[in-house]
């Protein structure tokens, strides 16, 4: 059998996205956090408006709050920020007036000061000023019992200027995640180590930090359980710490089909395998389960240990379950963007998985979106993944690529950009 015979009856990367978003349920705590720790945090419970936003007629400029269409206007006082006019105009009447200052009552349109000239107490303008014209209407931003944020919005920055704007101090958002982290490889040493003290074969435990980084990013409270030898016995010691302090365990290492791979072994004694191996490139050792609780379960991503496969599936497998699971809106879970580019350098690539390969895209000189892959490719290679801001995704079924095909590329977000 050839290489693509035995890839072909490997689950795809999108069934295996679709299978873990269709069985993961979201967790359903919640807590009350002050606006200010809102950002980037799922709301949970509606925030309805208390008033209406902007509260009250008030100006979009600095200039003359004028009562009707006259030639002239007879200015009889002023309306500043924070300190409103309390008079009614008539026609012909004007105040003085700010931007954001309330709009004195009988005026129906201001006009900017930059229109007007002013003689004594008399303004003159280059152009008449249109009805409404620089007013901003009470409550047509927000109006009074309206939601503000639809529940299950990740919270950004725009989310808490319009909340405090309402006068909100405080919302409920569900809880965050708790992720148990842990490396697995006899090879592995703590980063800090000097160099001179690793023995032959051992190398920093690199995943482990990297992964910490990107999860958070995610806003993910994280167990780090260190670093584990591979031993079947440990590995259990391991996940079951993992399995009741969080509510999804991040390994890396041990998965693959080597004999000191115990990983898929410890998980199917204390729990399940959703699945095992993926049609994806980097990354094809990637595991899925589950691990049971006495109240509840405890999801289970088994990450390979080639350092570029396991950020790699981090990012294009676990992100979308994790956002499924802490509860983002179905509509704001959407696949990574997408685009086309055109390829600098020809590639290789054998039918069979889809391929992520890391590449650096740029606008050139012409305007055209360009992609060079960014070195060699191979799953060890950190250096080549550092100087990349895109993915080049390559169809499962596709073959070579060469020099000037345009190839679909996938701009690195968060936690890679
Ligand atoms: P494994 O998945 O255990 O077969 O490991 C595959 C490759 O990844 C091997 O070259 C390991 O040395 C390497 N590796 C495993 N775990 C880590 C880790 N935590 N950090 C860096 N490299 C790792
Ligand atoms: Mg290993």
């Amino acid at each position: 059998m050839t290489d693509a015979c035995a890839e072909n009856g490997l689950r795809s990367v999108e069934a295996a996205k679709q299978m873990l978003i269709d069985s993961i349920q979201p967790v359903t705590g919640t807590e009350t956090v002050p606006l200010s720790q809102a950002c980037g945090r799922i709301l949970a419970e509606p925030v309805l408006a208390a008033l209406d936003l902007p509260p009250c007629d008030n100006s979009a400029m600095d200039g003359y709050a004028l009562c009707g269409e006259h030639d002239h206007y007879t200015i009889i006082g002023k309306s500043l920020a924070g300190h409103p006019f309390h008079g009614t105009l008539t026609p012909g009447q004007a105040t003085r007036i700010t931007t954001g200052a309330a709009v004195p009552t009988g005026a129906d349109r201001v006009q900017m000061q930059e229109n007007c000239t002013l003689e004594g107490d008399q303004i003159t303008m280059s152009r008449p000023a249109r009805p409404r014209e620089n007013i901003r209407r009470r409550g047509e931003d927000v109006h009074t019992g309206q939601s503000l944020v639809p529940v299950g919005s990740k919270i950004k920055v725009p989310h808490i200027a319009l909340l405090a704007s309402a006068g909100v101090a405080e919302v409920t958002v569900l809880r965050k995640l708790k992720a148990a982290l842990l490396s697995i490889g006899d090879e592995l040493k703590p980063i800090g180590t000097p160099a001179s003290e690793l023995g032959d074969g051992d190398i920093y435990d690199s995943n482990r930090i990297a992964l910490q980084a990107a999860l958070e990013q995610l806003d993910v409270d994280i167990l780090d359980l260190g670093c584990w030898p591979d031993q079947p016995e440990k590995i259990r010691e391991a996940f079951t710490r993992a399995r009741d302090s969080a509510d999804f365990v991040i390994t890396s290492g041990g998965v693959s089909v080597g004999e000191a791979d115990f990983t898929k072994t410890v998980l199917q004694e204390l729990g399940e395998i959703g699945f095992w191996k993926l049609a994806i490139k980097p990354g094809k050792p990637f595991a899925f389960g589950r691990l049971p609780r006495t109240d509840g379960e405890t999801l289970f991503f088994g990450l390979p240990g080639n350092p570029v496969s396991a950020i790699v599936t981090l990012y294009q497998l676990v992100m979308p379950a994790l956002e499924k699971l802490r509860g983002t809106a179905d509509k704001q879970r959407q696949p990574p963007l997408q685009t086309r580019a055109r390829l600098l350098n020809d590639i290789r690539k054998k039918p069979g998985r889809t391929d992520f390969q890391r590449g650096f895209t740029y606008r050139d000189d012409d305007g055209i979106q360009v992609v060079e892959t960014s070195g060699i490719q191979g799953s060890h290679i950190l250096s080549g993944f550092s100087a990349a801001n895109c993915f080049v995704v390559l169809p499962r079924q596709g073959g070579d690529c060469e020099t000037g095909d345009w190839v679909t590329i996938e701009p690195f977000t968060a936690p890679l950009k």
